[in-house]
């Protein structure tokens, strides 16, 4: 499949995913506010434009991969915004982590301009956007997700049908408060156990063979040295932002609210989560939980 597709947003993310789309035959008609990252798009053939609306006059398949929610309320609905030139039957698919609420009215919003929305937020980290193994969660009519499927083949492995519109958020916050939970009862567990007298790679051993194993365990291991090739093991660089974290804990916790849902562990993460931005574990990769934890129980 080949064609041109709109790109917005060339981040650490977005960046790669273009770069895939370019490489898999596609021209890229593409804007980010930062110049900086459009360059490498430029040299492997893209082409740049001014503004979301530009994108839309160019192509009608866009792919937008964002921040958060403000971002996409702008690029979308903003005076320059994509919906203010969008193409009738233009599918508009939005992989960043928001909202399900923010998407279900952007969805709304483009139905107004005959143009078919998507949320498809990814796992996988910037190495499976660089390789183009990245599993979307999406969220739309099926019609609709199959026609995505096309495009979200060339920039990823799996590529999920969730349900209507927003359950590809969900599916996305739900994975990523329990991913948050884990981390820290892993890094809670490791750091007992180190306290104890234990080697940690015997006490990782022993939890990857028991009970108590799972990916924040087994496969990233929040303790310095247990694993090769994981944040942890390179000072907590790389990896998944304890700030992008943060935030997807905080849109858990706004739909735990608008759901009546009892979540006291994810609102407990969100509390944790938010202290280590403030000690300045921001940038750092969201396993540095433990790093916190270790340095702080003396
Ligand atoms: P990033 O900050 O590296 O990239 C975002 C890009 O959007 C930046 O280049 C920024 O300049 C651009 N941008 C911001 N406002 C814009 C606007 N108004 N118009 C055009 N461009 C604009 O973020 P990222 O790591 O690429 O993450 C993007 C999304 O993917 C987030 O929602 C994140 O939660 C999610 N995500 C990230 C990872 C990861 O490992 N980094 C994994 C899964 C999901």
């Amino acid at each position: 499949c080949t064609g041109t597709v709109g790109f917005i947003g060339l981040g650490n993310m977005g960046g790669p995913m273009a770069m895939n789309l370019l490489k898999s035959g596609h021209k890229v008609v593409a804007f980010d506010v930062i110049e900086a990252s459009t360059k490498p798009i430029v040299e492997a053939g893209g082409q740049i434009v001014s503004s979301p609306s530009e994108v839309a006059k160019h192509s009608t398949q866009i792919i937008t991969m964002l921040p958060n929610s403000s971002h996409v309320q702008e690029v979308y609905l903003g005076s320059e915004g994509i919906l203010q030139s969008v193409q009738a039957g233009s599918i508009l698919i939005d992989s960043s982590t928001i909202d399900p609420a923010v998407s279900q009215n952007v969805a709304k919003q483009s139905e107004l301009k005959s143009a078919t929305y998507l949320d498809a937020p990814v796992s996988g980290g910037v190495g499976a956007a660089q390789a183009a193994t990245l599993t979307f969660m999406v969220g739309g009519e099926k019609e609709d997700f199959e026609t995505a499927s096309h495009i979200l083949n060339h920039v990823g492995k799996n590529v999920v049908h969730c349900g209507g519109v927003g359950t590809g958020q969900a599916a996305k916050i739900c994975n990523n408060m329990l991913l948050a939970i884990s981390m820290i009862g892993v890094s809670e567990s490791m750091n007992l156990g180190i306290k104890l007298g234990l080697n940690p790679k015997i006490l990782a051993g022993i939890i990857n063979t028991s009970s108590g194993r799972c990916w924040s365990s087994d496969t990233y291991n929040p303790v310095p040295g247990v694993l090769p090739n994981v944040p942890s093991s390179n000072n907590y660089q790389g990896g998944f932002g304890t700030a992008l974290m943060t935030k997807d804990l905080g849109l858990s916790q706004q739909a735990a609210s608008a759901t009546n849902s009892l979540t006291p562990m994810g609102a407990s993460a969100l509390q944790m989560y938010r202290m280590l931005c403030e000690k300045g574990f921001g940038e750092k990769d969201f396993s540095s939980v433990f790093k916190f934890l270790s340095e702080n129980d003396k």
